[in-house]
């Protein structure tokens, strides 16, 4: 027996608050769940709804097993009194067709079989993922809904683009708000997964917060020519290899498919953004707070020889090249001036 959020990291303000919601019996009808993808919105939810169905909880401990039938049948998302409307539920009611938006067609046949008693029990949870892809007829459709809910039913609306529903919707949930993960937490957290320190320092600084992203970078083929094509650049020594580096990156990203290699450019760069971000935080404080904290030493070498404007004038190089290769301009002199740029300034 767990207590509700026990194995689940971090967010220990929504789960405090959730918590003393449902224990005072304060908690509305519908909540509207609001943070980044990737951060586990979806994971608290079904453990909350797993609070509600488990067998092995004593009604009003908050607390679940993970193991019973129910506990169970709500992780495999099998469970019939809780419908979760996601991607699949999509891609079954459309056929197969563009899962691009939440019709009005799914609502009604939500609202129809909201008319029934719940299967099992005496109530019923409705998880909607993605709600801001509503189309606007099946929002002000639902709208009805949470204005005239089904007696026991709770719906759980989670959403990473809040400014992207109808107000009316907002108005009548009690938001929870998710925060992206502290860079620090997230790093520890990979480093209690078997990543070394450095490594995950900066998975962590590409993820943006999110504990998704971290574990999909992770767990993906690139993680590893990401870093190794950063690193490679910061042993870049002299402008003849700088050159050469430029080189050797086109070369190495001309195998990839378009994605891929606009995915892997993506995280190059953001990486140097922040180095050179770092760098320029050290330069105005040298005890200042900075992100890729491994290279504290490396860059602290160099900030005697580097001045501020020669840090703006890197991150503008960063910059172009995002402009360049998406503009298909020449993606060999684009790289050789940013190698260029950063000779005397980051190496
Ligand atoms: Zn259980």
């Amino acid at each position: 027996m767990t207590e509700i959020f026990s194995d689940i990291l971090g967010h220990d303000h929504v789960k405090t608050g959730l918590l003393h919601a449902a224990r005072a019996s304060k908690l509305h009808h519908a909540l509207l769940f609001i943070g980044p993808s990737g951060i586990g919105k979806a994971m608290v939810a079904r453990a909350f709804v797993q609070s509600m169905f488990c067998e092995k909880a004593e009604p009003g401990a908050f607390v679940r097993c993970g193991k019973c039938k129910n506990c169970l049948r709500i992780s495999s998302q099998n469970h019939p009194d809780v419908i979760e409307i996601d991607e699949e539920f999509l891609r079954r009611a459309y056929d197969g067709g563009s899962i691009a938006a939440i019709r009005i067609e799914v609502i009604r046949e939500l609202q129809k079989s909201l008319t029934c008693k719940p299967f099992e029990g005496s109530r019923r949870v409705v998880i909607i993922h993605d709600v801001h892809k509503m189309q606007e007829a099946a929002a002000n459709c639902f709208l009805k809904t949470l204005e005239e809910p089904p007696e026991d039913t709770m719906f759980i609306l989670i959403t990473s683009q809040m400014q992207m529903l109808i107000p009316t919707i907002v108005s009548r949930c009690q938001v929870v708000r998710f925060a992206p993960f502290p860079m620090e937490e997230l790093a520890a957290y990979l480093v209690s997964h078997g990543e070394t320190p450095d490594v995950a320092e900066q998975v962590a600084a590409l993820s943006d917060g999110s504990i998704g992203t971290a574990l999909k970078l992770c767990s993906g083929d690139y993680k590893d020519e990401i870093l190794e094509l950063f690193s490679y650049i910061l042993e870049t020594s002299s402008v003849m290899q700088a050159f050469e580096t430029a080189g050797r990156i086109r070369d190495r990203l001309t195998k990839e498919s378009r994605d891929i290699k606009f995915g892997i450019y993506n995280h190059l760069l953001k990486l140097l953004s922040l180095y050179v971000r770092d760098m320029a935080v050290l330069k105005s404080e040298p005890s200042g707070r900075i992100v890729l904290r491994s290279y504290r030493e490396r860059m602290m070498r160099r900030l005697d020889s580097t001045k501020m404007k020669d840090l703006t004038r890197v991150a503008g190089n960063i910059q172009d090249i995002y402009s360049a290769i998406q503009g298909n301009a020449n993606e060999l002199v684009a790289l050789e001036r940013l190698m260029i740029s950063m000779h005397g300034v980051l190496f």
